[in-house]
């Protein structure tokens, strides 16, 4: 098959392409290296199977013969995707409507990396795709979480209108290799700051709470997604239901580095950060027999050996 996948020098879309590429496909990754890095892909630019095309989603693409089309590209970080809110709102709106457009021209099956951030700071706990949300939409949050939800809008109505063939994945907090250092999420941060003896800086008391999947656990469970036979078409939470506080998470990497000289500190709050986190992922055991099999901390000492060798 010819897949293309947007956002595909970033964490999850380098892993994707390398699963794809190694299950014998052959694959178009689309990156304007907002966040993405070279690095990342250095492996698979020589496979001839192989294809970079360095593009901002923002602007129309042509690309012809295409059977799948995964759109991952958007910054994911809260610093990097509320440093230029406008840019990520278009990337998720207008994006998302280029890629659509050009699915529909190839006739092509596209699934949308879509978020948890979707329920908002959420008032049902754990959260069922039903559950509908709660985003304040004009938050510095909202740039992020009402661009995703204004995607899979779009989605829904390009398969009610055009018959567009569809897949929507709710991903919940994903870590592993490939991270970048600076990206600024709870993981990386924690663990580039214990390796470097720099303090472990909790936002709030470290009472909120997240669940975090290993990134393998992702992958596996999008490309069930995505070829699922029984034209399920979501969405679909996908993540990790074990479900720690921020707190917990810093005790963890801090007693995983034990020659970390690194302390804990408390800083503020960011605003409208959600209280707690927690998939329900029974849809996604029932629809695609798919569950995340990875524990927390198997998972974190494969991130942490990717950390140690690229600090
Ligand atoms: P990432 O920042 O590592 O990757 C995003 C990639 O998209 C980067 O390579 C970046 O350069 C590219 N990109 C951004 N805007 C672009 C644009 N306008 N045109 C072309 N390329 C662009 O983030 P990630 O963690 O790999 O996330 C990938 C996708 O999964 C995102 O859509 C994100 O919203 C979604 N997601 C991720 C998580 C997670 O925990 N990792 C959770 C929920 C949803
Ligand atoms: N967080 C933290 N310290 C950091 C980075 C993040 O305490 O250095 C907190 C953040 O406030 C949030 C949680 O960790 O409550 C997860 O943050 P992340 O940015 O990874 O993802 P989010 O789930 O908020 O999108």
């Amino acid at each position: 098959m010819k897949i293309l996948v947007t956002g595909g020098a970033g964490f999850v879309g380098s892993h994707l392409c390398k699963k794809l590429i190694e299950s014998g496909n052959e694959v178009v990754c689309v990156d304007n290296f907002y966040t993405g890095r070279k690095e990342n892909i250095n492996d698979l630019v020589e496979n001839d199977k192989f294809e970079l095309i360095e593009h901002d989603i923002i602007d129309p693409l042509t690309v012809d013969n295409l059977d799948q089309v995964y759109n991952l590209a958007c910054p994911a970080s809260p610093p990097h995707y509320q440093k230029d809110p406008i840019f990520t709102a278009k990337t998720s709106f207008v994006g998302s409507l280029n890629l659509l457009e050009l699915a529909k021209k190839n006739n092509a099956r596209i699934l949308q990396a879509s978020t948890s951030e979707v329920y908002g700071d959420p008032k049902i706990h754990p959260q069922p795709e039903t559950y509908w949300g709660n985003v304040n939409p004009v938050g510095i949050r909202a740039c992020y979480d009402e661009g995703k939800r204004c995607a899979e809008t779009l989605f829904f109505d390009y398969h009610r209108k055009y018959d567009t063939d569809i897949r929507v994945v709710r991903i919940f907090n994903t870590y592993g290799p490939n991270m970048d250092p600076r990206d600024g999420r709870v993981v990386s941060n924690f663990i580039t700051q214990a390796l470097k003896n720099e303090d472990l800086t909790i936002y709030g008391d470290g009472s909120q709470t997240r669940s975090f999947q290993f990134i393998d656990d992702l992958v596996e469970g999008m490309i069930l997604m995505m070829n699922n036979k029984k034209e399920f078409i979501g969405p679909v939470n996908m993540g990790n239901p074990d479900e720690f506080t921020v707190k917990e998470l810093a005790e963890k990497v801090l007693a995983m580095i034990p020659e970390s000289q690194s302390k804990i500190i408390f800083e503020d709050l960011p605003q409208d950060d959600p209280k707690q986190r927690k998939p329900d992922i029974a849809l996604a055991k029932e629809k695609l027999d798919w569950e995340p099999k990875m524990k927390l901390e198997k998972g974190l000492i494969k991130t942490i050996d990717y950390f140690r060798k690229i600090i």
